[in-house]
Parts: structure tokens; sequence; C-alpha cells
């Protein structure tokens, strides 16, 4: 292989830090395929995020190197091992030494622990002086795009499989844009499992009735990137009707007995909508795992169904709903709400909440417990309840008769121009 040269950041906190430095680039240096060409001068920085520690002293290395990224990436880590290194202490802790592979020749590498250029190395100044000392055009480098952005079906499935090839966990987390802190939640969940994480903003017309709210459904992609930017999400796919359904698209799925009442008789069509949609999003993205929220208790039941049916590898996560302070479950569509309205369908909280407090209590009638919630719910002007129902925890079938001791309670109701959905387990605190 024609020697490439890298850029290898240097780091240290912990002991003597300079002789760390020094002893692994003598380690580099003695390694077959790779010479150390110059070094810049070390300075004193103070840490980035971590626990409280002491400074680090930082520099750049230059590199020649036949060695693959990944082989010289190995090198990197048992030298930081053989320093004293920690490999599994978390991120941004203390340690005796950080060697990490900035820049390799002119290429981009996006794989499991390795993404070179470095992203993090844009914005430090311990980093862009050091490189720039040794003669790099720091002005001229691009940083890569995070999150990408991409509306092209095949583009995402080619950029999808390019993690996969890298050995990445990836997470996808599926939405229609109009992103809150539920939203959010679900992104978190999978920054913390996964190496890479994609999310979509699709408003699916497939899953909207006649006379839904399609066409007002709030759409703001910009200002929807900023908050997969802030929650560390690698690519988005955004696309248009049009390219997940070409002229021609003529296979859909249909739905069985988890989609047949509750939302599924409210709105007809709708699973059917959603699980093609979900479906054709894991077909493209073979995430490992896929993140819903429980806010949409019925959808996750749905779809586990369909990824158990259809044999998708792809494990289904569900994540609590986030509720603002007052109890309402944040939605996209509480932005149809006027203040008042707001205030009125805090309501849906409070029934629930009360067959709860019920049940804790140690009520085990199922319709005390459902009076307890539609009293306070019908009573409440300005509240058109569409249905009420306690189910079983997790496929939501009926309940056996009988006392209740476990279960899920769901609601549906209209207030002012929205529709809104609910639920809680009689279990919830
Ligand atoms: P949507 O954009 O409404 O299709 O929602 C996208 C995903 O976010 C779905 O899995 C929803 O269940 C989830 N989600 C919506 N609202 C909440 C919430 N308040 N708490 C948790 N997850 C939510």
């Amino acid at each position: 292989m024609a020697p490439v040269t890298a850029y290898i950041g240097l780091g240290a906190n912990v002991g003597d830090r300079e002789a760390h430095i020094r002893s692994a680039l003598a380690g580099l240096d003695a390694t077959a395929g790779i010479r150390v060409m110059r070094v810049s001068t070390l300075r004193e920085t103070e840490p980035v995020g971590g626990p409280p520690q002491g400074d680090f002293l930082n520099g750049v290395a230059a590199l020649e190197t036949t060695l693959p990224a990944e082989a010289l990436r190995a090198v990197c880590r048992e030298l930081e091992r053989a320093a004293g290194r920690d490999l599994d202490a978390p991120r941004n802790h203390p340690r005796p030494l950080d060697l990490d592979i900035l820049l390799y020749g002119e290429q981009r590498i996006d794989v499991r622990d390795l993404q070179v250029p470095h992203p993090r190395m844009f914005d430090r100044a311990f980093v862009l002086d050091p490189l720039a000392e040794l003669g790099v055009e720091v002005g001229s480098l691009t940083r890569p795009e995070r999150p990408r952005v991409i509306s092209d079906p095949v583009l995402f499935a080619a950029s999808q499989s390019e993690w996969l090839r890298g050995g990445c966990v990836t997470g996808l987390v599926p939405t229609m844009g109009a992103l809150h802190e539920g939203h959010a939640s679900l992104m978190r969940a999978a920054r913390e499992e996964c190496d890479r994480v994609a999310a979509t903003v699709f408003v699916n017309p497939k899953q909207f009735g006649e006379g839904e709210d399609f066409a007002a459904y709030p759409r703001d992609l910009e200002r929807d990137l900023e908050v997969f930017r802030r929650e560390g999400v690698d690519v988005v796919f955004a696309p248009e009707p049009a390219a997940m359904y070409p002229d021609g698209f003529c296979t859909e799925l249909s739905v069985g007995a988890e989609a047949a009442d509750m939302e599924g008789a409210s709105r007809p069509g709708h699973f059917g909508g959603v699980v093609t949609v979900v479906a054709k999003l894991i077909a493209l993205a073979r995430p490992d795992i896929a993140y819903f929220g429980r806010k949409d208790a019925q959808q996750v039941a749905v779809l586990r169904r369909m990824v158990a049916d259809l044999g998708f590898a792809v494990e289904v996560r569900e994540c609590p709903i986030v509720r603002d302070a007052d109890g309402l479950a944040l939605s996209s569509r509480n932005a149809y709400l006027s203040d008042s309205e707001r205030r009125t369908a805090c309501v849906l909280y409070r029934g629930l909440r009360a067959a709860c407090d019920l049940h804790a209590a140690g009520e085990r009638d199922a319709g005390v417990l459902l009076r307890a919630s539609r009293v306070p719910i019908e009573a409440e002007p300005g509240v058109d309840l569409e249905y009420l129902e306690l189910r079983r925890e997790g496929d939501l079938r009926p309940l056996p008769a009988g006392p209740v001791l476990a279960g899920r309670l769901l609601v549906a109701a209209r207030v002012g121009p929205a529709r809104l959905i609910d639920n809680m387990s009689l279990g919830d605190p």
C-alpha cells in the first residue's frame, strides 16, 4: 500500500503527561508501517466535559503509514492500554494517554468506533492549532455534516449499508417531524444504545384518513434539524411522498386484530398506512433497534406484531411517555390548541390518573376504575370523548373478566380542533 499521511491527536492528563506522550510517539515510530514525521509543540489545555480533572497536555503528530486506518487505530489503542488507560472508562474521563486519528489522507471513514475526519476536532483549538503548526490548511478542511440530511431512499439505504458494513449498531427513530421533547427522548435512548442513530421525518399520507389533518400537520424541517443536531442524530431521512410512494407503488400491508379497535376503529386505514411506511423505513434503514413512544401504545402493539409476523430482524424499543408539567402528554398536535383548550385537555391526564390512584388504593373492579376516569373527562366542557378503554398490557387485548390486577387505560378525545390520545398503566406512579 502507498504510504498515507495521517495526523494523530495526542493528549494526556494523568501521571507524567509528557512521558506518556513521548513513549507513545516512540511506540508508533517503532511499529512496522508507521513513521513519525513531525510532532507539534505540546500545550496545556483545559479538559472538555467529564468529571473535574487536571489539565491536558495536547499536541498533534504527523505520520506516514502503510497501515489501513483500522490497523492504525488498533496500534493507538494498544499504546493507550500500555500507558495504563482503562479503555472501558466513559468518554471524557481522566486518561494517561489519548491517541485519536484526526485525518487519514483524504479519506472519510465512518465505521464503528472510527470516524475520520475526527468529528469533534473542528471545535477544538487544541487540535486545530497544532495541525496548522504542522502545515495543514485547517480552513480548507470540511467538517463532516451531522446530521446528514438525505431525501432519496436509495441514498439513505446506501448510507445505512456503510454503517452496517462497518459493524455499527444502528438505531432508527421514525417521526413525522414537528419535534418536541417526546421525540427527543427517543433520540436520547437511541444515542445511549447505538453507535449510529438515524431519524426520519415523513408525514405519511397513507396513515391519514379523509378529512384528517394531513395538509395542516405542522412541518418545519429547519427547526427539526436543530433538535436532531442537538441530540446527536447522525442521519436524517426526510423524503417527499413521491419518493416513498413513486408512480406505480402498489404494495401495501394490512393489519389484524391489534389494529381493529380503538385507533383502528376511529381512524379506518390508519394502521395499514403506519405498518406500510414503517416496514419500508425498516427495510431501507435495516436498524438493530427501532424506537417508538408509548404515547402511541396501540401503534407499538401493532408494530411489534408486524415485526414478528414479517420476521424483521429489529428490536422494537418502547420509550416512556413524556408529559408537560401539568400532565398533558406532549404531542405535535398540541400546537393546534389555544391556551384555554390546552388547559381543558389536561383533564385527560387527570382522568387517567384518577383510575390509577383508585387502583393503587386497592380498587379492582374494571367498571369502577373506568368510571373514575370517564366522569371527570365527560364533565369537562369542550371535551368530546371518543373512547376510553382498560386493556391488557402489551398487546392491548380486552382484559379477562374478574378482578383487575394490571392493565392500561387508553383514551382518545377531541378538544377544539385537535384529536388527542393518551394512556397510562394502572401501575404507573
Ligand atoms: P409522531 O411524530 O407523532 O409520529 O411520533 C414519532 C414517535 O414519537 C412515535 O413513536 C411516538 O409515539 C413518539 N412520541 C410522540 N409523542 C411522544 C411523547 N409525548 N412521549 C414519548 N414519545 C412520543
